[in-house]
């Protein structure tokens, strides 16, 4: 099966998943899951938390203000986003936007796994603490876990199932809307990936 046809696969099974505490309020709004978006053979691979407004409206990741942010610290180290491939842990907007739950993480994640499994990225970067935290803990890297405060900008080394990764540890773009100050921390931090590129 090729990779498109095994995403469509993911996308179908979200589609339906109607277990999901998600799933109501995402057909009931007319809200699209948002499954990932970019190149299915990029190197770095994107994970946010959970779709936002505009991302539901659209199917679209990080196409909201956090998402412009995003696009612009890419194209500051030289990418731009079909290079890459971006998605969320969950996949499905919460209501008021509020954080995912821990049972939205279980829910979802397995999707996540599979993306891995498909696009095999070398660097996986997180945008958010509880992106962080779920890929932190699945690849082995409970002890190095702290609070993003702390860990930002980081590079860990782990190994996936098709070789090793890097996972990169960056702060939410959003948090860059609420305080500008911090803006130059997210492009400094941004500038690990570039060794990548
Ligand atoms: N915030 C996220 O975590 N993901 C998106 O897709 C948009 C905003």
């Amino acid at each position: 099966m090729t990779k498109f046809d095994q995403m469509k696969q993911i996308r179908d099974k979200v589609l339906t998943l109607k277990q999901s505490p998600l799933y109501e309020y995402r057909t009931s709004n007319k809200y699209y899951p948002v499954i990932g978006e970019g190149s299915h053979d990029a190197t770095i691979m994107f994970v946010g938390e959970a779709p936002g407004k505009s991302e539901a409206e659209t199917g679209k990741p990080f196409c909201g203000a956090s998402g412009r942010f995003l696009s612009e610290m890419l194209g500051g180290i030289g990418l731009k986003r079909e290079d890459v491939y971006i998605t969320n842990v969950v996949k499905d907007r919460p209501p008021e936007n509020r954080d995912p739950t821990p049972q939205e993480i279980e829910l979802y994640a397995p999707f996540l796994d599979r993306q891995i499994e498909i696009i095999q990225p070398k660097v996986i970067a997180t945008l958010g603490r509880h992106s962080m935290g779920y890929l932190m803990k699945k690849f082995d890297l409970d002890l190095e876990l702290e609070p993003i405060s702390k860990i930002h900008g980081k590079a860990f080394q782990a190994q996936a199932s098709y070789g090793p990764v890097t996972i990169v540890t960056l702060y939410h773009p959003a948090s860059a809307l609420y305080n500008g100050g911090m803006r130059d921390t997210h492009k400094k931090d941004f500038e690990i990936l570039k060794k990548f590129v």
